[in-house]
């Protein structure tokens, strides 16, 4: 009998698991703690529960265990980047930022993505595929042990589309949030979307209370197509439409991503439109100097620009903030280090990953 991976079962399905092993459902309690909680790798550390329990779950289930790669850490301000190994050997990324409030972590919701951004690296090597909702939560558990640091807040802004792996990426958000696990709040929660409307739409009637961030990038819909080919499918005011809709049902202020692009949407222009584009919403703007990526087309928007940019959005009224650069030292830009690690199997390993054939 195949076993199963115990990381997946939400707290409910984990009764009702220990219950046909003939148990009491009460231990679902410990054993979710030991797993979501106490991070245990091993069922021997379940002290509390029986060596007869501790065998049954053995024989049909396995804790997932995801392996680090590599980890870089930043001179100037302490930032780990996370090569992680899964189970099939497909590498992801995750990101560990320490600011004043506390550590942030960025987690990928699935291995490359298929949105095609052209200032990303995490879309060149193709999607393979989505993550499950114990990959996504399992990235906290595994940097949570690796670094002893704790983390505090979440953004699901590593590689790929959350939205795009919706059911798996709500359920992980519900397994970190619950108070049995690692029980952090959905406020400290962010979730990062290029826009799949429909999806915005189903995110609005879930009931959860995270951070919505657009990544919005231009003002018009022929600039925005000519980065973001999500664009050929949903308009800036389908968008915002659905964001005014989550507004409404959440309450919730939603943060626009804005990546500066040197020439390309920098201009006083821009800035007025986005306001424009914004006026009267609940919402927030984060300016976000571009990552030059190897071999990428695009180039930074220079500081004057940035902070030019940033001062006209915020004499409309728009609360507008620079995002931090974090880990400039090392490749700290989304998908850099997976790419690297993939150009690098490829050329000595042969081909250890799977490769999408898009
Ligand atoms: S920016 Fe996000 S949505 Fe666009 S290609 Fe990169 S990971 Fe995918």
């Amino acid at each position: 009998m195949e076993k199963i991976n115990i990381n997946e079962l939400t707290f409910e399905e984990l009764e009702k698991f220990i219950e046909e092993l003939g148990e009491k459902k009460f231990h679902a309690r410990q054993i979710f703690k030991w797993i979501h909680r106490e991070k245990v790798l091993d069922f021997d550390q379940m002290t509390d529960i029986s060596k007869a329990l501790r065998e049954k779950l053995r024989e049909r289930t396995y804790i997932l265990e995801l392996k680090v790669l590599e980890c870089q850490v930043s001179k100037k301000d302490g930032t780990m980047k996370f090569l992680i190994e899964l189970p099939d050997h497909n590498a992801i990324e995750s990101v560990l930022m320490k600011y004043n409030h506390g550590n942030t972590i960025c987690v990928s919701s699935q291995v490359g993505c298929k949105m095609g951004c052209k200032f990303c690296a995490s879309t060149k090597e193709g999607f393979v595929r989505s993550l499950l909702a114990s990959e996504i939560e399992g990235q906290l558990l595994t940097v949570e042990r690796y670094s002893g640091e704790k983390i505090s807040n979440i953004v699901y802004m590593g590689i790929g589309e959350p939205l795009d792996n919706y059911d798996n990426v709500i359920k992980s958000i519900r397994q970190i949030n619950y108070p049995l696990g690692l029980n952090i709040g959905a406020r400290h929660i962010s979730l990062s979307t290029c826009g799949l409307v429909p999806n915005i739409y189903r995110l609005a009637e879930e009931n959860i209370q995270c951070t919505l961030s657009i990544s919005l990038h231009a003002t018009t819909d022929k600039k925005r197509r000519e980065t973001m080919p999500i664009a050929n499918k949903y308009t800036i005011k389908e968008i915002l439409d659905a964001c005014k809709e989550y507004i409404r049902l959440t309450g919730r202020r939603i943060s626009f991503e804005y990546a500066l692009i040197y020439g390309q949407n920098d201009s006083r222009e821009d800035a007025l439109a986005l306001a424009k584009l914004l006026r009267g919403m609940i919402a927030h703007v984060n300016l976000i100097p571009v990552n030059e990526i190897k071999n990428g087309i695009y180039k930074k928007a220079p500081e004057k620009n940035i902070e030019n940019f940033m001062n006209t959005l915020n004499s409309c009224g728009v609360v507008t903030t620079v995002r931090r650069e974090l880990g400039s030292d090392i490749d700290a830009a989304c998908g850099q280090l997976r790419k690297k690690y993939i150009d690098k199997t490829d050329q000595f390993e042969g081909k250890k990953y799977t490769k999408s054939e898009e």
